[in-house]
């Protein structure tokens, strides 16, 4: 720093929780955090939200994630719901047919088209400005100290004449939280700063992204929601992002150069076969380089890592962004126990063994897919497009469970239910009907298939539930607690586990199932047990 640069010190301990990029990951983590009652402040270098969307697609586990901010009924209206996903072969006949999922397993439909602008837009309007999250735009996070009880950030001020372009101030600021995020993206400062290297894991290829805001949508009803041209010649992703814009992705060809797509003609010319200039303006043409990259750990004392600064997937599955959100889900419960004083740091050592492992299941599967794809050979797309159509419609997708982690180990047999996705039904109580998590309520929930919930509990795992907020419900609505299970869908899960009860994280992965109503007891002595909750004195009465 020069000598004309002014710094402004930090007061004692200004934050609970300091997050380093405000793109969609860090606002997902700050809402949550803020809705909490947590003191977050989301520092970010651009002054404005990205206007150029990455993220096409999201999945029905993001969407309940949207629920729980209160976002999802009125963002849902903002988006396209994907009812047909094909493969097409290089004569534009199907090769692959997904069927769609509807409802999906997190009670909304399997997949939806939507575009990034409104959904960032949303987040930070509806979601973290009403749970008074501090936002600072114009700050570069440029120094880390970890000083054992909190952490100490240095903020760079910089102004943005032109977008994207940033010059000093010779403004510095320190400011001091007891736990940062780096949810900075693919080049995280965070990342960097706490010496955590990456894997690659192989996957490089350019493609030429091309978004479009057509004038009239209708009159282009004739083209795909969602799919991908598997043509030797050039492989091409067509989709719709929300209701009023379109995407293109085209495979750059191992002599092309990123250069050769400056000239707006050349762009225009391979979007010929589906949009012409009179359709409406381009909005952007770039070329982005899809990579595969696994960071090796999570955490470094005070600080984490989520979203693109801990993982890069290539985007043929659609779920680079839908990963960073799992990690701010998942984070933001643990991150909220420990604030309040209820369990132990050393449960955010479970963020990467629960998370990493996933993501990396999740980018091996989207690499799988881009080879597939990607096949620029004409003898081996060909005998690949006859091994597909021969193949009929595939599965549909499901993640890796999570492995390890903060999930019921009981002796002997392992629980099959640990670390599956919850599924989310519809239910009746009190005259209200809807989705579970909005008629019951949301953070632990403790579900049993009949009978009265806490038959078998004592006081001491009545207070458990109690501090960590969870809500107990039956699904025979007579007992205590009833609702009634308007889809069946609860229990029809259940049942096909032969579970009696289902204990479900806030962050909607299972943490364990119980055989039977006396086995409930042992499933929360667990949680109880691996979450280390400190009892207080208050409760301590309850306790015994
Ligand atoms: C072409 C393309 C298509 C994709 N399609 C999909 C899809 O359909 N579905 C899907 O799930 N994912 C998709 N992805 C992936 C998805 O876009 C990313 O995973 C997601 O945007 C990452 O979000 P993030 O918040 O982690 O990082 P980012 O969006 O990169 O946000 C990081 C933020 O941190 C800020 N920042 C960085 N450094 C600093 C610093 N030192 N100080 C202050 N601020 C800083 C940045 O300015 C930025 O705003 C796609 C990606 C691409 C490129």
């Amino acid at each position: 720093m020069s000598t004309t640069e002014v710094i402004h010190p930090s007061t004692e301990s200004d934050f609970d929780v300091a997050i380093v990029g405000y793109g969609p990951v860090g606002q997902a983590l700050a809402a949550l955090l803020g809705r909490a009652g947590h003191r977050v402040a989301a520092f970010e270098r651009f002054k404005e939200i990205y206007r150029m969307p990455r993220a096409v697609h999201l999945d029905h586990e993001i969407m309940r994630l949207l629920q729980a901010l209160g976002l999802a009924d009125v963002l849902a209206k903002e988006m396209v719901p994907v009812r047909d996903y094909q493969w097409l072969g290089a004569d534009g006949e199907p090769l692959l047919r997904f069927d769609p999922q509807n409802p999906a397993p997190s009670g909304w439909e399997g997949s939806y088209m939507f575009f990034q602008p409104e959904l960032e837009t949303s987040i930070h309007r509806d979601a973290c400005l009403p749970a008074d999250v501090t936002v600072e735009r114009g700050w570069v996070a440029e120094g880390l100290e970890d000083l054992g009880d909190r952490v100490e950030l240095t903020l760079h001020r910089v102004s943005e004449e032109e977008p994207g372009q940033l010059t000093s101030t010779g403004e510095y600021r320190r400011v001091r939280a007891r736990w940062v995020v780096g949810a900075d993206g693919a080049n995280s400062f965070v990342r960097e700063t706490c010496g955590i290297s990456r894997r690659d894991l192989g996957f490089q290829e350019r493609w030429l992204v091309v978004d479009a805001e057509p004038h009239d949508m209708r009159a282009l009803a004739h083209l795909p929601i969602a799919s991908q041209r598997c043509d030797p010649a050039r492989p091409t992703t067509v989709v719709q992002s929300g209701p009023r814009h379109r995407r293109w992705e085209f495979m750059l060809l191992p002599h092309e150069q990123p250069s050769d797509f400056e000239d707006p003609e050349r762009v225009w010319a391979l979007l010929e076969p589906w949009y012409r200039p009179e359709d409406g303006p381009l909005t952007r043409s770039t070329v982005y380089e899809f990579r595969s990259k696994v960071a090796e750990r999570m955490r470094t004392g005070r600080m984490l890592i989520v979203g693109d600064a801990a993982h890069l997937t290539p985007p043929f599955l659609g779920q680079g962004l839908c990963s960073g959100l799992r990690d701010a889900a998942n984070v933001a419960w643990k991150l909220d126990l420990v604030l309040r004083g209820l369990a132990s740091e050393r449960l955010l050592d479970t963020v990467e063994r629960e998370r990493q492992p996933q993501n990396e299941a999740v980018i091996r599967f989207a690499i799988e897919l881009g080879k597939v794809l990607c096949q620029l050979d004409p003898k081996a797309a060909a005998e690949r497009d006859v091994m597909l159509r021969e193949a009929g419609p595939p599965p549909p997708l499901e993640l890796a469970p999570l492995t390890a982690g903060l999930l019921h180990q009981p002796i002997g047999e392992p629980d099959p239910l640990a670390g599956t996705l919850s599924v989310q039904g519809v239910v009746e109580h009190a005259g209200q009907e809807g989705r579970f998590d909005d008629v019951v309520g949301r953070g632990f929930q403790l579900i049993v298939a009949d009978g009265d919930p806490f038959e078998h509990l004592s006081s001491r795992h009545r207070t458990l539930l109690d501090m960590l907020g969870a809500t107990v419900t039956s699904l025979d609505p007579a007992a205590p607690r009833g609702v009634r299970d308007r889809d069946g869908r609860l229990t029809a899960w259940l049942s096909a586990h032969n579970a009696h009860a289902v204990l479900i994280r806030p962050d909607f992965y299972v943490f364990g199932g119980a055989a039977s109503a006396e086995a409930v007891p042992d499933l929360l002595d667990d949680l109880h047990t691996q979450l280390q909750i400190k009892f207080t004195a208050a409760t301590s009465g309850a306790l015994r």
